[in-house]
């Protein structure tokens, strides 16, 4: 029985640098709590993602909630968001206690339909929420066009867009706020963190009261917070596996290529346009699409990838509108592309170090 392959694999450091990086928390007994790895790890994230602010969370959904709350909408009001995303983008709109208004998505790229967003602001509107899926850069520009004219926040899910570029700007400058995952699954890991990234001091301020209960001093509680810290742990990881993340998307675009050139033309399977050169990637997902040429269905090709020890995921299915806590609670909209692509999409393994005989094992398996 060969081993199971599965769809991503955490990049890590050397056991032997991890232990000799986390030493010193032996001696200084300082184990959280803003400690000098998590503001090392805030100030080399400026300087990576190319941002003016950067706040570390304990997860990419908090980071997210947060990143919401700091804003201050006021309870009831709505934002325009896609459902082609993990839970977590909608959970946090909601858990808010405002009102997710469902915009579709490209066939294109599968992020936000700008072209749509305008239609479906109404008086409560406050902010537009998309998501980079799979790191695939929303239309900025036309994004913020709009929010300009009616006066609304953006907030990005960046989660997946961790390190990319639009031409030459780090994709985390724009909109209001943008977020990363640090989970230990995505292409720059903590094991589990997170950070809201924007332009504006006041909101990285906001934010630290929000992520440690409003504490500004021995007696003072300032504002209400929740507890989302960073701890040094989870720093140190940071630290050690941002040295090596421009090796680890290297070997990803590695995998990445190898699958292109190898599916590419398959007959009932589509590749994601990734000609777009004002996009410098990350390399984080390889999603495929697949339709009625193909010899099997989607879900006929899941099960035959996982009897042959391949864990491919279904990522996004359903669409989170769909889903059993959210069904036909918030307006319906016509969500066409969105529930088309979550049928055909498979995201494929990549991480890296993946080999080549797991690589070609995938490819055959499809093509066969
Ligand atoms: C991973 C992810 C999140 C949540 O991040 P966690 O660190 O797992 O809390 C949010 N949005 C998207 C699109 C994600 O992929």
């Amino acid at each position: 029985m060969k081993k199971d392959i599965y769809v991503t694999r955490s990049s890590m450091p050397t056991y032997e640098e991890y232990c000799e990086a986390i030493k010193p928390l032996w001696e200084s007994r300082w184990l959280t709590n803003m400690g000098q790895y998590h503001q090392e790890l805030e100030q080399k994230l400026k300087e990576y993602l190319e941002v003016p602010e950067v706040s570390l969370t304990v997860n990419g959904h908090m980071a997210l909630e947060l990143a919401i709350q700091s804003f201050g909408f006021s309870e009831g009001s709505e934002v325009i968001t896609t459902p082609f995303t993990f839970i977590s983008t909608t959970h946090a709109i909601v858990r808010n206690r405002l009102q997710p208004v469902f915009c579709d998505v490209k066939e294109s790229d599968g992020t936000i339909d700008e072209t749509k967003i305008e239609e479906l602001i109404t008086p409560k509107t406050v902010a537009i929420l998309p998501v980079h899926v799979y790191g695939h850069i929303c239309n900025v520009e036309a994004i913020q066009q709009i929010a300009d004219k009616y006066g609304l926040k953006v907030i990005y899910d960046a989660a997946h867009a961790f390190g990319e570029k639009y031409n030459g700007v780090g994709v985390a400058n724009f909109g209001d706020a943008s977020i990363f995952s640090f989970h230990a699954t995505k292409v720059f890991n903590t094991i589990e963190g997170g950070a809201v990234c924007s332009k504006n001091h006041e909101i990285y301020e906001k934010l630290y009261n929000l992520k440690n209960f409003g504490i500004r001093g021995e007696e003072l509680v300032a504002s209400v917070g929740a507890n989302a810290k960073m701890n040094e742990f989870c720093a140190i990881m940071g630290l050690l596996n941002l040295k090596h993340l421009s090796e680890s998307i290297t070997d990803r675009k590695r995998v990445h290529e190898e699958y292109c050139g190898a599916l590419t033309g398959v007959n009932g399977i589509k590749v994601f346009d990734m000609e777009d050169c004002s996009i410098t990637r990350n390399y984080a997902y390889f999603p495929i699409l697949i339709d009625e040429n193909y010899s099997l269905s989607r879900d006929e090709l899941y099960n035959k990838l996982a009897e042959n020890g391949i864990h491919v995921r279904k990522y996004f299915y359903p669409a989170t509108a769909d889903q059993a806590c959210f069904k036909n609670l918030y307006k319906n909209v016509e969500l066409n592309y969105a529930r088309e692509l979550v049928k055909k999409v498979l995201v494929l393994p990549i991480y890296e170090g993946m080999s080549q005989e797991d690589i070609s094992r995938v490819i055959d398996t499809i093509i066969q």
